[in-house]
């Protein structure tokens, strides 16, 4: 398949890019690299030393003999570039990452809670224009979050993939209604992806696109079978205060024996998910495209759910590194249940890579070669979610 891949040099767009061109895609990356100017704002590079776009091509290349190209492109304002990609590529499917993913982030200040918006909302409603002037027949597979969600309402039921059975009451009718999950964002990123979804659902009404939106839970790893091939192919790991996520930040923390820092009780349950697993689902969900003319295909691509605080003794068990707790920066329940429905990507044949399964030892090693990149400033989160009350 001819696969365009937006947001293809980040965390999961690299090995997804790389794990396609294996399976025999003919594949194209599209990004405007901005993730790697925000490492230079942030002041916090990634902790495994990624190479310049130019040279991992080139080392896949080397390594593979297949190549993968390259278009430079903001998919949020360039517009007429990517309808222009779009309509000479022909792809017959589009995989799109090109969004600011990062909570903490979209929080920081009016400046990052506005481009958080401006970029996704406009990098999506983007590619659906695009698509249906110019790529109609393409399928379009997202990365969402679990995050749409919310995580309190569910109290004791299992969250289903996307939709719910609704009966809606009014001047005293009743009807029956499948309807989205009413969505809960819990930060303005999170907002964002809530928003995708209504683009999602009124394009493949409207237009009959075919799509697929995974709603994704936390990524922890780096390697996958790709990445590892070449010392050049290496994966982001992010562990700064903002794009660190959760359990790649803890594993980090105890290859350098700097206490894990868990916010508030530690009492949140989230969905996880191996970088191999992400590669992997989304391999799948592009080989097997939804019907068109009907409903977004929406699947909860996750594995296992944790709780923050149970993550935390789990790996300071392993490793002797204490648990410190912080103050939580973010707005959000101090404790919840959290069951997810994943059989849509079961029934697809993924066979589920578990905290268990060894991996975590893996990530710690790769983090203890390279500690002496990290810079230990940068580790606490410094976003607030609310603003403190000014002093009386
Ligand atoms: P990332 O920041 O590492 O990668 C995103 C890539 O998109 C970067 O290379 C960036 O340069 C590019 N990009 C951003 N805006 C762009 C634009 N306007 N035009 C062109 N390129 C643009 O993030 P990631 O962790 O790889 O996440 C990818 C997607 O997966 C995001 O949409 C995110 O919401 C979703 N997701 C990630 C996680 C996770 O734990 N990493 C969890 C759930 C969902």
């Amino acid at each position: 398949m001819k696969i365009i891949v937006l947001g293809g040099d980040g965390f999961c767009g690299w090995p997804t890019a790389l794990h396609l061109s294996a399976q025999g895609h003919q594949v194209t990356i599209v990004d405007n690299l901005v993730r790697r100017v925000t490492d230079i704002e942030l002041g916090a590079e990634s902790l495994t030393p990624i190479a310049p776009i130019e040279e991992r091509l080139a080392a896949w290349r080397e390594t593979r003999n297949t190549p993968i190209d390259f278009v430079a492109l903001d998919v949020a304002r360039d517009y007429d570039e990517l309808e222009a990609l779009f309509r000479d590529l022909q792809p017959e499917a589009i995989v799109h990452f090109a969004e600011q993913r990062a909570a903490p982030y979209s929080m920081k200040s009016p400046r990052h809670k506005r481009y958080t918006v401006d970029n996704n909302v406009n990098a999506t409603h983007s590619v659906l224009c695009a698509m249906v002037e110019a790529a109609p027949d393409a399928h379009l597979v997202h990365l969402g979050t679990m995050g749409v969600y919310g995580y309190g309402k569910a109290k004791g039921m299992r969250i289903p993939e996307g939709y719910i059975d609704a009966t809606l009451h009014s001047g005293g009718v009743s009807t029956d209604v499948e309807i989205l999950y009413p969505v809960d964002p819990g930060s303005v990123y999170h907002m964002t992806k809530t928003l995708d979804q209504l683009l999602f659902l009124y394009y493949a009404k409207n237009d009959a696109l075919a799509i697929t939106d995974l709603h994704q839970g936390i990524v922890w790893g780096t390697t996958t079978e790709e990445t590892e091939l070449d010392d050049r192919l290496v994966n982001r790991f992010d562990y700064d205060g903002d794009y660190g996520t959760v359990l790649n930040r803890f594993l980090m923390q105890a290859a350098i024996g700097h206490p894990l820092t868990v916010h508030g009780t530690g009492g949140q349950t989230r969905a996880f998910i191996h970088i191999r697993d992400t590669v992997r689902c989304i391999e799948r969900a592009v080989s097997t495209p939804p019907e068109r003319g009907g409903r977004v295909r929406i699947m909860n691509q996750m594995t296992e759910t944790h709780r923050i605080r149970d993550l935390a003794a789990m790996i300071s068990g392993m490793t002797g590194v204490p648990v410190e707790h912080l103050d939580n920066p973010r707005k959000e329940a101090s404790e919840n249940d959290l069951v997810v429905a994943n059989d849509t990507l079961i029934g697809l044949g993924l066979s589920p890579t578990k905290l268990s399964d060894g991996l975590m030892n893996e990530v710690v090693a790769i983090a203890r070669r390279y500690a002496d990149r990290c810079d230990r400033s940068k580790i606490v989160c410094s976003s607030r979610w609310v603003k403190p009350l000014a002093a009386e």
